[in-house]
């Protein structure tokens, strides 16, 4: 059994894209066991880009990450030893405490992953946080339509593949963007019915008009920058945008880009709609209960990009930003 947790902190708030210095592997001792707490070894820990927001000292919807502390974000773990009746040693269990290998907590930090042959860390992925926010997004947000046009930006990852796959199966058609050959065709084994490399398209605008020539009702924003005046372009009359992420702009240093063109806003009574995922969590169980089955049956799929080993978790995080993952970014611990 572990008696330290190695973790990786935060040593000094980055400028632009995090670099591997701006983190550090500690080693902290791990508490002797309180009654009511439970010890869990973490095997998979989720790697998000949300957690760029944290690592600065901006205020936001979550408080910043705190220097020379443990960073925290989601983990899937196996109870080590337990004071808690709820918890027995070999549950494998959900927490917030990741960016490490081994911590004691309260037994209130843990939820048990429900009872199903799917390998535990889809609950950090497609079962998890970012499969929740898709389907609030086109569920409880946009209240998506069979028949109607669907465009997804950052649509190779976490949320997009979920949004992608969620919104065939609500009967849409549904376009993708995203940044490499190898997941264009990704995303099509998916059923997105066209998809644009970004980085190979240098007009957004003509392509979005070739692609969507009767118009785009709803766009499922995750990156921002030049996607999102384009896809201002092509939404309908009354068109939606679910405004999940502008990931473009997390590394910006101030230097938000725009949209240039929200006049169509006007023109168009575009209804345009911040998310946040944790307004919806009372909804988990009935997300669970359509997609558990759906991916048991394999009716829904997921892919995961894994790297090996908590010392690779700053390079892993950084990569989010550089599109090194296709589905759910992961980190491994053995
Ligand atoms: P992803 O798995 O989608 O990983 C990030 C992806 O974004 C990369 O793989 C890359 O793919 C793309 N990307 C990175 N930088 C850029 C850029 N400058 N321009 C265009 N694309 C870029 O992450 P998640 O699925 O976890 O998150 C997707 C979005 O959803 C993020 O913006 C995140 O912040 C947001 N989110 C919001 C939540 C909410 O409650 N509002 C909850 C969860 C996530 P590519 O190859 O396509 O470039």
């Amino acid at each position: 059994m572990n008696a330290i947790s190695h973790q990786i902190q935060l040593l000094r708030r980055p400028t632009g894209l995090p670099t591997l210095e701006d983190f550090a592997l500690r080693d902290v001792p791990l508490p002797a066991l309180q009654e009511g707490e439970v010890q869990v070894a973490n095997q998979w820990l989720s790697v998000d880009p949300y957690m760029r927001g944290r690592m600065s000292e901006a205020k936001s919807y979550v408080p910043p990450f705190p220097l020379n502390g443990p960073l925290d974000g989601g983990a899937i773990g196996t109870v080590q030893a337990s004071r808690h009746p709820d918890f027995k040693v070999g549950d494998k269990v959900s927490s917030m405490l990741g960016w490490r290998d081994a911590f004691v907590a309260n037994a209130a930090q843990l939820t048990r992953l429900p009872d199903t042959t799917l390998p535990p860390q889809r609950f950090l992925g497609a079962l998890g946080m970012p499969g929740m926010t898709a389907w609030a997004g086109l569920h409880k947000v946009a209240h998506l339509k069979a028949g109607e046009t669907l465009l997804v930006s950052a649509a190779s990852g976490a949320v997009g593949t979920m949004a992608v796959q969620l919104a065939k199966q609500a009967g849409a058609r549904v376009i993708g963007s995203t940044g490499s050959a190898d997941k264009v065709a990704y995303l099509k084994t998916l059923g997105a019915d066209a998809v644009i490399n970004y980085r190979e398209t240098p007009d957004l605008d003509a392509e979005l008009a070739r692609l969507a020539p009767e118009g785009i009702h709803v766009y499922f924003e995750n990156v921002g920058g030049a996607m999102l005046d384009a896809a201002l372009n092509h939404l309908v009359v009354h068109g939606r945008i679910v405004l999940c992420g502008l990931i473009e702009q997390y590394n910006s240093n101030g230097q938000a880009s725009g949209p240039r063109n929200l006049s169509q806003v006007i023109r168009k009574r575009i209804l345009m709609q911040g998310l946040l995922v944790s307004d919806h969590w009372q909804h988990y169980g009935a997300f669970l209960a359509e997609a558990m089955p759906a991916f048991e049956a394999g009716t829904l799929q997921a892919e995961e990009t894994v790297s090996e080993g908590l010392a690779s978790m700053p390079q892993a995080f950084i990569g989010l930003f550089q599109g090194r993952n296709t589905g759910k970014m992961l980190v491994r611990l053995p």
